[in-house]
């Protein structure tokens, strides 16, 4: 017997619907890339994305089109979204900071047959477009009065692209499954592989990020993701703010710490979100130039390790919450967030610290487990890693053009490529990224847990732990170091810091020291890189 309830898709554009009509009000401030701020709200956002996916289908726009986005958080990159998305195309997001090669793979890969873009990337476009043939059309995010001179195709403002249409349309009906959104993870291993969201896994994701042991949104937040809505799906908040009736403060492309201070204080900010080195430079900025974040309730971090140095600051110095997150573009992107269980309500001082330096906790709809080599699975006592496999009706069942099989099993476990283990309430932490990973003597040494210790001496501004070779051992640790502007600490300082709070064994053998860590396009350190260029160290 089936039940007699209605069948009522879960598509996106019925998020932007929902906000509309009850949140109308609500603000979505922009920082916009010309210079002054720009205050809009979700009415106003849905009238302009149904004009839009009018004019898209006035340009031969059809279903499951890929149309490409490259820009920063602003409200003409929200609409562009649910333009997109509400005629049954697929919203594909760029991260400009990719090599320009690898945007021409990923565009052709895709298809794109439009693109919108920011200003400021107009001129890397250029170079780009030329080498992707399905692009016919080049949308840039500004008004005629900004309009740039341009070879790009068919180019032509935003603001005059929507002008003429006018919004008596109504979002075309598909199928829940239909794909939404794309996003491709950067390329570190191989080509990088496209992931592919459905209309109804990214509904389903946005329900579970408001819940309150995730984000705990509503109304009366005003959420600024720092994050950029092209890494990893924007971690929802593009779906999740108008969900819950939040407000959305976007902050454009101004990213450095002043920027954000700046924007989190005067907009009364109550929940932001980014990865750590974007937090390291706030902290930065505001050791240095003072000011207190008032209105600020509560800080999600995620996208690599939060060191407990952040963590700290934010919580005894400003009175932040810190939410340490983790996930994946190919999980929507959450996973866990490390919201504190009744269980652990009574820890206090370092113990709370060391619990909030692990990742979390998984909401319904992520299942989770972690095995070895042997697929057999590992216990959850809090010390045990390895493999951590994940499935759920927002994680990917696979990749674009079915690249990268390997990864999925039959019973459609996922297998993350991180290192972790669970304990046992539930809570994972990540040891390493499985390419990462150092192997001495035969026994695994959590690079992440090292370098978190080391980033809070100090004369220290970024840490780095990678494996080097070793005749005995077969690898050993090597700190690799950034100190901060006008410090000059011993090797035997920072050593002596780390003593006796890791196993002896796992004591880096050397710091060096080195003027800047390089960084993926995603704010990342990049082992990889890191390790080429300290390939002819040889250990004291
Ligand atoms: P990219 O590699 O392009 O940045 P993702 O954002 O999808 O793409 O990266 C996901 C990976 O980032 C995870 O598999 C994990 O290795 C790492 N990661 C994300 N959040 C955390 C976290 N809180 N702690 C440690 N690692 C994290």
């Amino acid at each position: 017997m089936l039940g007699l309830m209605q069948d009522w898709p879960l598509v996106c554009h019925k998020i932007l619907d929902h906000a509309a009509t009850y949140h109308g009000g609500r603000e979505v401030v922009s920082r916009s890339i010309e210079g002054p701020l720009h205050r809009t709200n979700y009415a106003e956002v849905r009238v302009r994305a149904l004009k839009l996916a009018k004019r898209l289908e006035m340009d031969g726009v059809k279903l499951g089109d890929r149309v490409a986005t490259m820009a920063w958080n602003t409200w003409r990159h929200l609409e562009s979204w649910y333009g997109i998305l509400g005629l049954g195309a697929v919203y594909h997001t760029l991260n400009p900071r990719l090599f320009p090669e690898q945007i021409a793979w990923i565009m052709n890969d895709a298809e794109d047959s439009l693109l919108f873009v920011d200003l400021t990337f107009v001129k890397l476009i250029e170079a780009i477009a030329p080498k992707v043939p399905s692009l016919r059309r080049v949308i840039i995010l500004t008004d005629d009065a900004h309009m740039p001179e341009t070879s790009l195709p068919g180019a032509v403002s935003y603001e005059t692209y929507l002008a003429e249409a006018d919004d008596d349309f109504a979002w075309a009906e598909f199928d829940e499954r239909t794909a939404a959104g794309m996003c491709y993870t950067s390329g570190t291993t191989g080509d990088p592989k496209g992931v592919v969201y459905s209309h109804r896994s990214n509904v389903l994701h946005a329900m579970t990020a408001v819940q309150p042991d995730m984000l705990n949104l509503s109304s009366h937040d005003r959420l600024m993701p720092v994050v950029p809505l092209f890494h990893a799906n924007g971690w929802s908040t593009a779906f999740s703010c108008p969900m819950a009736g939040a407000s959305m403060i976007m902050p454009g492309a101004g990213m450095d710490g002043e920027s954000i201070y700046q924007m989190l204080t005067r907009e009364r900010v109550t929940i932001t979100a980014a990865v750590p080195t974007v937090w390291l430079m706030l902290l930065q900025r505001m050791e240095k130039e003072g000011g207190d974040l008032p209105d600020l309730e509560r800080v999600v971090i995620g996208g690599a390790a939060c060191p407990r140095a952040i963590t700290r600051a934010f919580q005894d110095v400003y009175g932040v919450k810190v939410m340490h997150a983790w996930g994946m573009t190919e999980m929507s992107p959450l996973g866990t967030v490390c919201s504190i269980k009744p269980e652990y309500d009574d820890l206090e001082g370092d113990a709370k610290l060391d619990l909030l330096s692990k990742q979390g906790h998984p909401p319904f709809t992520v299942e989770m487990k972690v095995t070895d080599d042997e697929n057999r699975e590992l216990p959850w006592d809090g010390k045990t890693f390895g493999k951590l496999k994940v499935r759920g009706p927002a994680v990917s069942a696979s990749y674009y053009k079915g690249r990268g099989a390997d990864q999925f099993d039959a019973e459609g476990w996922f297998d993350t490529g991180d290192v972790a283990h669970m304990d046992a309430h539930g809570y994972m932490q990540i040891t390493d990224r499985s390419k990462d990973v150092i192997k001495s003597g035969g026994e695994w040494i959590s690079s992440i847990e090292i370098e978190n210790l080391a980033v809070g001496h100090a004369d220290v501004a970024e840490a780095a732990v990678i494996g080097v070779a070793h005749p005995k051992w077969s690898e050993r640790p090597l700190l690799v170091v950034v100190v901060k502007e006008g410090r000059t600490p011993l090797k035997s300082d920072i050593l002596g810091f780390l003593d006796g709070k890791i196993a002896k064994w796992w004591m880096p053998d050397d710091v060096v020291f080195v003027a800047e860590i390089p960084h993926t396009a995603t704010g990342k350190i990049q082992k990889m890189s890191l390790r080429e260029q300290l390939k002819d160290y040889v250990l004291p």
